[in-house]
């Protein structure tokens, strides 16, 4: 082969963008290096080399050699061997991917200690219990990551340990006690494992590199990068640190530290603190931490010098930043930074406030926001003066408003929820098992930990609803049931299945269903609520201001759909710069029913031409208040889609009747005619069937009356004084020959209309493009379409040959299991295949007639990777659900920065 890569890069050599090569873990320890802070050293093995090991099964070549050469300089730095016996170096072996996934992998602690090295760190240091209490972390470890035995080994044994001697927490054990504990581990290991925990320091390594490696795709790995769309192929890199010990007595200990709070952007002093601990015991929630301004009375040195860090990670990252750290006897190190997870919320503050401080100006500010986190805001709260009955308070980790029934396992959420209900899990603390539950569940409660634990991280990157560390519950996971005790009261027991109502933002814990409210997010789009103004928070300040930018800076338009006047308004409000699609189906239901069946049934000409006429009228009316909500502003209006047989009654139901009937000695005649009118419009496959142009040719006087009521209630705007502007568009065209078809009819409706009205119509014709042959085509097309709008949810279905009603719950789960897509392309648009298709009929149309207007309509216009790629191939404008268009406008306004 070629020359070997460098696989291996020392903490000195790294930088923050290197992330692909060295992970998000090992590019900032390298930054930290390089700034001057307090890390220990350590060195970084690539992604590449893991890539190499999960392809292959094996370590690449020269690997081996790579690792030699920078553990030699290593111990030559720390003047000590790996696991010397007399005066051991230990090292972590962490795992660090390209993005975050917090506690989703493997990390092996004091790696270096054994039976004879044990005794040489006990003597060093002093403190026996701290070396017995490192060698049985390094066992647990290793036992468990390595060599795969089930933790619960390792906490039953532990557990005996501990009742044997009345020790209630970890802290009641000492030295003798670490020692039993060590040897019940090593049994266990012989036991599961069936070999002896090995004593040999670089095998331990080895063997956890490895481990490290191959946890890339752990079960739990693979479901979290599914759930935050993370690519399956980029491996982790592995860090190998030089130990630093929170476990060396009282003046030392461990913690995780905030620049800002995640949950509002506060500006402050946020983190928890452990005495006496090592590396997970703040996160795990087994012990309970102090609030971090504590460690200020503890070790006040330590901590300036931890306040003085966070102010330098801050201005160096121009961003919040999470930390890992330990204070080993009065001397700080850190072991991690990253810019930090947050809420929604804390996202649009902090983004202004860095630019009220001048670190970023504010299109950076709109670029560190997303539609998504816009889209959270939108969410309802709860509404004040409940009267349901506040049972208990925690931490509001990670904010909303979560109803449900109560379940206290994750099998339980999920079973629950895929049965249609709402669930909140409910757990004594979380850990990376519970993810499928956590996804599952409307939001997340726990008895134990705080904002920085697994619960709070993993439910604030999902954005779940998640309150942590309410103490006063007793979540008993075995029995199906909490307690929660209440100072005065009786204790209540709340059941499996029970309601509960949960506010990430406060901390409350309900008993029963809060109603929810509106968020001021919401009230100020729909115009309810001043941003300048009083009331107004420093969120809805923050959004007024990034949206306002994002506007200015965005070239595309942002349109809804909308079928009625009612929803047009409120798209509009919410900054709706016209209607991309009015679907007419919708106004055939109900009463008009019958209208639509009468025209089926029709025996002549004259019969059609009556049931059409009843129809128009009605149809006038509604594109009237459409056009008036919309005044000034574009709206598209699609004729008549779905295949005529849709508003017919169901054929099985029917036939039973029919049958029914006559068994009994003789149908309904309306009926039997009814039933032979359905067997007439029965399809095999409607969805290929007789619908969109193909029924405007079939039914000609159906398009006709459609172009006459938009034509007449234009005029008839106009004539009231309003400005409408009408688009008139022809669905599911494959050929031009369709298109000319209908469009010379209705050029034909809007001119008789003019000279009986005698107002001018300047409308527009136009089509969706939405099959394959119509993008293929789109210049021929173009030469007969004024516009054209993407349909992309049938463009999708006809490229991929999917039915979407069927394919998403028969066999898409399997396809995102097997990595045949990351994400639905019904979610998210298909670039490679779908956008291919928007590409050509976007050159080819505009090539055959440069003034073109280009839009989408379907649910992809409101998604944000989609919008990025519209406006990447210059489409004109996207059309969404109203709810959706803030988050458009907001992504529109990204991609043109
Ligand atoms: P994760 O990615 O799950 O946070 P880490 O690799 O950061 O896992 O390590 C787990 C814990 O061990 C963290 O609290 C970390 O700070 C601690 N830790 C890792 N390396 C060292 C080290 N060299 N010395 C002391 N503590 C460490
Ligand atoms: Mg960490
Ligand atoms: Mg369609």
């Amino acid at each position: 082969g070629g020359p070997v890569p460098t696989y291996v890069y020392d903490f000195t050599q790294g930088g923050m963008d290197q992330r692909d090569l060295l992970g998000g873990k090992g590019a900032n320890l390298a930054e930290m290096t390089r700034l001057g802070l307090p890390v220990p050293p350590g060195f970084t093995i690539t992604t590449e080399a893991c890539r190499a090991w999960l392809a292959t099964g094996q370590e690449p070549e020269g690997l081996r050699a790579q690792v030699d050469e920078h553990l030699a300089g290593l111990e030559a730095r720390m003047g000590r061997r790996l696991g010397q016996p007399d005066d051991p170096l230990l090292v972590s072996v962490r795992s660090g991917a390209k993005f975050s996934m917090p506690g989703m992998m493997e990390t092996v602690l004091d790696v270096g200690l054994n039976d004879e090295s044990v005794r040489g760190l006990a003597e060093r240091s002093g403190d026996e219990r701290f070396a017995w209490d490192s060698y049985r972390r390094l066992l647990q470890m290793f036992g468990t990551t390595v060599l795969g035995i089930a933790a619960e080994h390792f906490h039953d044994a532990l557990g005996e340990v501990a009742s044997l001697h009345q020790a209630p927490c970890d802290l009641d054990l000492g030295a003798p006690e670490w020692r039993e504990v060590v040897d019940a581990y090593k049994g266990l290991v012989r036991e599961h494992a069936g070999r002896e925990f090995p004593q040999d320091p670089r095998e331990q390594l080895d063997l956890a590199v490895r481990a490290v490696f191959d946890s890339w795709n752990a079960e739990r790995a693979v479901l979290y990068r599914r759930q935050e769309r993370i690519p399956g192929d980029l491996g982790t890199a592995v860090n190998v640190v030089a130990m630093v010990f929170g476990n060396l007595g009282t003046g030392s200990g461990t913690g995780v530290a905030f620049t800002r709070d995640p949950a509002t952007g506060q500006q402050g002093v946020y983190g928890d603190y452990l005495q006496n601990a090592q590396g997970e015991d703040v996160v795990a929630g087994t012990r309970n931490t102090l609030p971090l301004a504590e460690m200020e009375r503890i070790d006040a040195r330590s901590y300036a010098e931890l306040l003085r860090t966070m102010e330098v990670l801050e201005g160096h990252y121009r961003d919040l930043c999470d930390i890992e750290f330990t204070v080993e006897r009065g001397t700080l190190w850190l072991l991690q930074t990253r810019v930090g997870k947050r809420t929604a919320a804390a996202a649009f503050r902090i983004a202004c406030q860095l630019v009220d401080q001048g670190l970023i100006d504010e299109d950076e500010a709109v670029r560190r926001v997303s539609g998504e986190q816009l889209a959270q805001l939108m969410f309802p709260r709860f509404a004040t003066g409940t009267s349901a009955e506040r049972v208990a308070r925690g931490m509001g980790a990670s904010p909303g408003a979560a109803v449900g029934r109560a379940v206290f396992d994750s099998a339980a959420a999920v079973a629950r929820s895929r049965a249609g209900e709402d669930v909140v899990l409910v757990r004594r603390e979380t850990n990376p098992d519970d993810l499928d539950g956590m996804i599952a569940a409307r939001g997340v409660l726990t008895s134990r930990g705080g904002k920085t634990s697994h619960a709070a991280v993993v439910a604030r990157g999902m954005g779940r609803t998640c309150v942590c560390g309410a103490d006063a519950l007793d979540v008993d996971a075995a029995a199906r049931r909490m307690v929660v005790r209440r100072p005065g009261a009786a204790p209540l027991v709340v059941d499996e299945g029970e309601v509960i109502s949960i506010d990430g933002s406060s901390g409350d814990v309900f008993l029963g269903e809060v109603p929810v409210v509106d968020s001021p997010v919401v009230e100020y789009f729909e115009g309810r609520l001043d941003p300048g103004g009083e009331e107004a928070d420093d969120l809805v300040r923050a959004v007024h201001r990034l949206m306002s930018r994002a506007d200015a800076a965005r070239r595309l338009r942002v349109r809804a759909n909308a079928d009625n006047g009612e929803d047009a308004a409120r798209a509009r409000r919410f900054g709706a710069e016209g209607v991309g699609l009015c679907r007419t189906e919708h106004m055939f239901l109900g009463e008009r029913r019958r209208s639509v069946e009468r025209l089926i049934l029709a025996d002549d000409e004259d019969e059609q031409e009556e049931a059409l006429a009843a129809l128009l009228p009605l149809q006038r009316g509604d594109f009237e208040r459409l056009l008036a909500a919309m005044d000034g502003l574009p709206v598209t209006v699609r004729l008549l889609d779905p295949p005529l047989h849709e508003f017919l009654p169901d054929l099985t139901e029917l036939s039973v009747r029919v049958a029914v009937a006559q068994a009994r000695g003789g149908a309904d005649e309306a009926d039997e005619r009814m039933l032979q009118a359905v067997h007439r419009l029965h399809e095999q496959n409607p969805m290929l069937g007789l619908r969109g142009v193909r029924l405007g040719l079939v039914v000609p006087g159906l398009f006709t009356m459609q172009v006459r009521a938009l034509a007449e209630a234009a005029a008839a705007r106009t004539q009231e004084g309003g400005r409408p502007r009408v688009e008139v568009m022809i669905p599911l065209v494959g050929s031009v020959q369709e298109l000319e078809l209908v469009r010379e009819r209705s050029e034909e409706v809007l001119r008789e209309v003019e000279r009986a009205t005698g107002v001018e119509l300047a409308a527009l014709i136009g089509t969706m493009v939405e099959l394959p042959r119509a993008a293929l085509t789109a210049g021929q097309i173009a030469g007969a379409a004024q516009f054209f709008s993407f349909g992309t949810n049938d463009l999708t279905q006809m490229t991929w040959g999917f039915s979407r009603d069927d394919v998403e719950a028969a066999f898409f789960p399997a396809y995102l299991e097997r990595g045949v897509f990351g994400v639905s392309p019904f979610e998210s648009l298909d670039v490679d295949g779908v956008g291919r298709l928007v590409e050509i009929a976007v050159r080819e149309g505009r090539a055959a007639r440069p003034d073109l207007k280009l839009g989408v309509c379907g649910e992809h216009g409101g998604d944000p990777a989609s919008v990025h790629f519209f406006h990447r191939v210059g489409l004109d404008y996207v059309s969404c659900s109203p709810f959706r268009v803030p988050v458009a406008r907001l992504e529109a306004g990204r991609a043109a920065l």
